[in-house]
């Protein structure tokens, strides 16, 4: 296939248009107004990233100008949430900027649910306001547009550039056009990844039709971290994967069910299930089970436990709040905003919420850095926070210079959701014009080599698929390719039946990990024989290579960590108990990109609040 070779140079480069990203591209064009900034996103910015479908509430809002919470409050809620264990420098930084940009949302055109009584946003729960939300992504993707010199749209970015005249640092990125399957080169004097986080690297409880149907977005393919790991950058907490309570076989939300409605669940004979197990989890975290509130990993245990003890499914009692005919139609529309297949799910099996109370079910694990979790890069804090282990001179640098994160890219930063990441994108694009300004990012120098011998790697699956299908015995059986597909359900089920999915509850040890990590190596050599038959496949076997390097860093992590700090996230069987003395810490890996290896260590947490 004849290739077209695009080249742009330019100042600052945008991985990932979402909502990371969006903030990202607009912040950068205020502090650099000469710079020349590009935005490459995988599908179109109007409709990408985890917000595509719209939100009804925003996450994360401090109310600070009505004396609501201050971002002190924030860090503590975040650190009980995660176990005592977040980037609390990160945290508040993120949380003392976050109302400026929900009032920028608000300026732009979202449509705010607002307070009868006092005027103000109107609360969801302590954290959440509520929005009419399904036009959030075009709203925020508009500021981009107008921001940045050029968007480029359908863009799969496969790996970050290198300096070839400085060390470990970053020069730009190449991908391809999904589409046209031009081969893009960009030249970039700062890179801030915004890819989003990784669904699909854990065997998703829906199979066959139902596939595509996971919580967290299904083309969240793990490239945030896949690219940084490539480029050689530090990861912090992977282990730290997310499991969640949602409405069963579509996911939907349920926040606005608990806080707004005030649903309650219970056990398939009706009772409250969770002080049962107060005791049994006592035992394992200790006084972490007295907090308030309950860290999110401790309610899914007594779920979990629930369910396994034979006393499953566990019901959201809708029944009685749903005769209330403003808290049905409330209900309803929470889906309609942001998951409207719940309510097509609802609609197949014949269950209106009205007159019987509809399953929760727990889900697969999803690596993020944006929810009730914070698995990521390990990025600078900012100068005026950070204890000296968290500040290496740009506020969300990581480790390679010139490489920025924002959203689930960034670790550490748990509790920051939409509202937080587009804050994270606009922190990561004010120091990384400081950076281009300080002169940081001069004479960097990249060959024909290594942009030419990209190109042969990129389109490799499409050169194994021609030459491969000559050899085809029978269906898509071919003796010398793979395609994503069965990659895919091949890293699936590893993942799920090694390092804690669904089908073993969660549980997993150092023998089933060690187990895994082999396997997972396999594929790694396996995946050099993907075929694609088309550019939409050369897309799934990108994906696929990043959603298995995801993998290989959060079997890795988990490994290392021995203890079982997060139980109803992931259960290590050899060390069942939180493990405070010699765990309280975070931490970090780096895969050398020259020999693969993985080195990891512990790093200090720093409560800076009191
Ligand atoms: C089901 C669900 C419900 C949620 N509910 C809420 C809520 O109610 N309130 C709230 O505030 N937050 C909510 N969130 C959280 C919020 O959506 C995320 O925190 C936020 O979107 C993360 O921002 P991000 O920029 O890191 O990722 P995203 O917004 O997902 O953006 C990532 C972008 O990168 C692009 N991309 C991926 N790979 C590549 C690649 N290789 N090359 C180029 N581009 C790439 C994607 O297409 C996408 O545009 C929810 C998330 C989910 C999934």
């Amino acid at each position: 296939m004849a290739t077209k070779t695009v080249y742009e140079d330019c100042d600052i480069l945008v991985v990932g248009g979402g909502m990371g990203g969006t903030g990202a591209a607009y912040e950068a064009r205020y502090w650099g107004r000469d710079m020349k900034i590009i935005v490459a996103e995988k599908a179109n910015i109007d409709r990408s990233g985890a917000v595509a479908q719209g939100l009804y509430a925003i996450n994360c809002y401090m109310g600070t100008q009505w004396g609501e919470n201050n971002p002190e409050d924030h860090v503590l809620y975040a650190r009980n949430d995660l176990m005592g264990l977040v980037r609390e420098d990160l945290a508040f930084d993120m949380a003392r900027h976050v109302d400026s940009a929900v009032h920028k949302f608000e300026e732009w055109g979202l449509p705010f649910m607002k307070s009868a009584e006092t005027g103000r946003y109107l609360r969801e729960g302590k954290w959440q306001i509520m929005i009419h939300g399904e036009s959030f992504k075009p709203i925020v993707a508009d500021a981009a547009r107008k921001s940045a010199d050029k968007i480029y749209n359908r863009i799969m970015v496969t790996h970050l550039l290198m300096d070839e005249a400085q060390d470990n640092r970053v020069a730009g990125a190449v991908g391809f056009n999904c589409r046209t399957g031009d081969f893009h080169v960009f030249r970039a004097k700062a890179v801030i990844v915004a890819a989003g986080g990784a669904s699909h690297i854990f065997k998703p409880r829906s199979v066959g039709e139902g596939m595509g149907r996971t919580w967290y977005a299904p083309w969240s393919s793990g490239s945030a971290y896949a690219l940084s790991i490539q480029a050689g950058a530090k990861m912090t907490q992977m282990e730290n994967r997310i499991v969640l309570a949602r409405f069963k076989d579509g996911y939907g939300p349920v926040g606005a069910y608990f806080l707004h409605l005030k649903t309650y669940t219970q056990n398939a004979y009706g009772n409250e299930y969770e002080t049962t197990w107060y005791e049994d989890t006592k035992e394992m975290v200790g006084e972490y089970i007295d907090h308030h509130p309950t860290p999110t990993c401790l309610r899914n245990h007594a779920f979990i436990q629930e369910v396994k003890a034979g006393r499953g499914p566990i019901y959201m009692v809708t029944k009685e709040a749903f005769q209330d005919p403003h808290l049905e139609e409330v209900g309803w529309e929470n889906f309609l905003g942001m998951t409207v297949s719940q309510a097509v799910v609802w609609a197949s099996q014949d269950i209106d919420p009205k007159y019987t109370n509809p399953e929760l079910t727990t889900s697969e694990p999803y690596v993020m850095g944006s929810h009730a979790t914070c698995s990521g890069a390990w990025c600078s804090g900012p100068e005026d926070l950070s204890p000296e282990e968290y500040f290496w001179g740009y506020n969300r640098m990581m480790t390679v210079d010139g490489l920025f994160g924002a959203g689930d890219a960034v670790g550490g930063t748990a509790h920051a959701f939409s509202s937080g990441s587009f804050t994270e994108g606009r922190l990561a694009a004010k120091a990384a014009v400081k950076y281009v300004k300080d002169l940081k990012a001069e004479n960097i120098n990249v060959t024909d080599k290594q942009v030419s011998d990209f190109k042969e790697e990129i389109y490799q699956p499409l050169e194994n698929y021609k030459v491969g299908r000559n050899e085809i015995v029978s269906g898509t059986v071919s003796p010398s390719y793979l395609l994503p597909i069965q990659g895919l359900q091949r890293l699936e089920k590893a993942m799920d039946e090694y390092v804690g999915g669904t089908s073993v509850n969660y549980m997993t040890n150092d023998k089933l990990l060690e187990r895994g990590i082999e396997l997972l190596d396999i594929m790694e050599e396996d995946f050099e024989h993907l075929g694609a038959e088309d550019l939409h496949q050369l897309m799934r076997a990108w994906e696929l290579k990043h959603r298995l390097l995801t993998s290989q860093s959060v079997a890795q992590h988990t490994l290392f960590r021995e203890e079982t700090r997060w139980p109803g996230y992931y259960y290590r069987g050899d060390h069942m108990k939180l493990d405070d003395e010699n765990w309280h810490c975070l931490t970090l890996s780096r895969r050398d990109p020259e020999t693969r290896e993985w080195h990891m260590e512990k790093a200090p947490v720093y409560h800076i609040v009191d």
